[in-house]
C-alpha cells in the first residue's frame, strides 16, 4: 500500500508515523520550504496523548509540555464557576499536555524524517491536483523552488492539509471558503510568575468576551516561571474583515487591552498579562459546515482540511490524531482502498461532525455563558446559580462526545 499524504501538520505527521508503524510506504509532501516552529499554544488531550505514546513519542512530549492538571472557569467578575482536574491528577493513564503547537510539528516532523527518511517526507511541495482511477490516484505537486509540476502515483491520497485544504476543494469545488464566527481571537505568550501552581488552564468571562490562558513550557517552569499561551476572544459580527485568515497575522496589544482592562483577579492580573506579551497574533474563530462526504474514489480528509471546529474544548488537534489512527486501522483491515476509506469515514466523519456542531454551542464552556445569562452581575454562590449536578453534566456530556471520557480513554 502507498501513501501520499498532503500536509505536514500535526494531523498529516502523525498520520504518516502510524501507516509507516503498520507497514505502509508513506510519502508527505509539506507546502512550505522549511518546517519552523509556528503557532502558539494548543492541549493535546488524554486520548491523543495516547495514540501519541503509541508512535513512541511520549517522552519527547514530556521534554517540552507542560502535563495539565486542572482547567477551571470563572466569571467576567473572576468568581469561579466550575473546576476540574485533568489529565494524570484526574485519573487518566496518560497526560493532557499543553504545547507549543510548533514545538509538536518540530517533533513529529523531526521523527518522520527519521523513520521515512528524507526522501519521504518533503517540503516545498505544494498539492494542486489529482486524478483517481480503478488502479490508483496520481496527485500533481509544485515545486515551490523550480515550480515545476512533480506527479505521484499512490493508492490513497490523504488531504491533511488544514483548514485551506486544497484537496477539500477539488473533492468540493462548490463550497467556498471557511465560514466567520463574528468573533475575533488574539493569540500571544506571555512570560510570567506561575499563577495556580503552574499547571493550570483558565477561563474567564463568557464565549463573545472571553480570555484563555495555560502555561506550555516545561524549561520555563524549570526555572520558576511559566511561559503562558493566551486567548482573547471578542465577537464584533459584520461580514469578515479578512481576506484569507492566517495563522501568521500580527494585531496591536492596546487594540486587546481595552476590552480587558478591569480584568485584574486576585489569582491573575489579565491585563498585566496581556501587556507583556512578546507579539500579539490575530485569528477569526472559524469553521466549516460538516460534510456530507469526505471522499472521491481514492483521495480523503483528514484533521482539519475534514472538519474544521472552533478551538473550544482544545479539540482541534486531538481529533485529527484520532483520524489518524482510524485511517490507519481501515487501510489495514481492509484491503479494498474505496471500501477502506468509507470504513475511516464512516467512523470519524459522523464523529467529528458532533465535536464542530458542540463547538459551536460553546463545547464545555457552556457553562460560563449559563452563568453570565443566569447572573450578569456575578454571584455570591454559584451552587444558587447553577447546581452542581448541572455544571457536572455540561463537563461529562462533552468529554464523552468529543471520545475522551476517562472510562472511555483508560478502557479502549
Ligand atoms: C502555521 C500554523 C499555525 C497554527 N497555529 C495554531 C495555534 O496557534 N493554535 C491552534 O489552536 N491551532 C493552530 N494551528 C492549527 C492546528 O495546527 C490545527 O487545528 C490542528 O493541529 C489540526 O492539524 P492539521 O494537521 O489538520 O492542520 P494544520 O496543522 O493546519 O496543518 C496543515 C498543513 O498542511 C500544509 N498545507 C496547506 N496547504 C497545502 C498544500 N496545498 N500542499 C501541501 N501542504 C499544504 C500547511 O502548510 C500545514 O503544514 C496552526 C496551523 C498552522 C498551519
Amino acid at each position: 500500500m502507498k501513501v501520499a499524504i498532503v500536509g505536514g501538520g500535526i494531523g498529516g505527521l502523525t498520520t504518516a508515523l502510524m501507516l509507516h508503524d503498520a507497514g505502509m510506504q508513506v510519502q508527505v509532501f509539506e507546502s512550505v520550504s522549511e518546517v519552523k516552529p509556528a503557532g502558539v499554544g494548543i492541549n493535546l488531550l488524554p486520548h491523543a496523548v495516547k495514540r501519541l505514546a503509541k508512535i513512541g513519542v511520549l517522552q519527547d512530549l514530556y521534554d517540552v509540555a507542560i502535563p495539565t492538571e486542572s482547567l477551571t472557569f470563572f466569571s467576567k467578575f473572576g468568581q469561579q464557576i466550575w473546576t476540574e482536574p485533568r489529565g494524570l491528577a484526574a485519573g487518566y493513564q496518560w497526560p493532557q499536555f499543553s504545547i507549543h503547537r510548533g514545538e509538536l510539528q518540530v517533533i513529529l516532523h523531526r521523527t518522520a524524517l527519521a523513520r521515512l527518511g528524507e526522501q519521504n517526507v518533503k517540503t516545498g511541495h505544494h498539492f494542486e491536483n489529482y486524478e483517481t482511477g480503478a488502479d490508483g490516484i496520481v496527485a500533481q505537486f509544485r515545486d515551490t523552488a523550480s515550480q515545476r509540476i512533480v506527479e505521484v502515483k499512490a493508492d490513497v491520497l490523504i488531504g491533511a492539509d488544514g483548514i485551506h485544504s486544497t484537496v477539500r476543494e477539488r473533492i468540493h469545488p462548490e463550497e467556498g471558503p471557511p465560514v466567520w464566527s463574528g468573533t475575533v481571537m488574539w493569540r500571544a505568550t506571555t512570560e510570567m510568575e506561575p499563577f495556580l501552581g503552574g499547571k493550570a488552564m483558565i477561563m474567564a468571562g463568557t464565549p463573545p468576551h472571553k480570555f484563555v490562558c495555560y502555561p506550555i513550557s516545561i524549561k520555563t517552569a524549570e526555572q520558576g516561571r511559566s511561559l503562558v499561551n493566551w486567548i482573547a476572544d471578542i465577537r464584533i459580527g459584520g461580514p469578515s474583515p479578512y481576506k484569507r485568515e492566517n495563522w501568521t497575522q500580527r494585531a496591536d496589544m492596546q487594540t486587546v487591552l481595552k476590552y480587558f482592562q478591569d480584568w485584574k483577579f486576585d489569582w491573575l492580573d489579565i491585563p498585566g498579562l496581556i501587556s507583556k506579551a512578546t507579539t500579539v497574533y490575530e485569528y477569526p474563530l472559524m469553521d466549516r459546515e460538516p460534510f456530507a462526504s469526505w471522499t472521491d474514489g481514492r483521495a480523503t480528509l483528514l484533521g482539519d482540511a475534514a472538519h474544521p471546529m472552533y478551538p473550544m474544548g482544545s479539540n482541534g488537534a486531538s481529533q485529527a490524531i484520532l483520524d489518524a489512527e482510524a485511517i490507519t486501522n481501515a487501510l489495514l483491515v481492509e484491503p479494498d482502498v474505496e471500501r477502506a476509506l468509507a470504513r475511516y469515514e464512516n467512523e470519524r466523519r459522523p464523529a467529528t461532525a458532533a465535536v464542530v456542531l458542540a463547538n459551536r454551542e460553546s463545547g464545555p464552556e457552556r457553562v460560563m455563558k449559563l452563568a453570565d445569562d443566569l447572573a450578569p452581575r456575578g454571584f455570591d454562590d454559584i451552587e444558587q446559580v447553577i447546581p452542581y449536578a448541572d455544571r457536572l453534566a455540561i463537563a461529562e456530556q462533552y468529554k464523552r462526545l468529543a471520545g475522551f471520557d476517562i472510562a472511555t480513554v483508560n478502557a479502549e
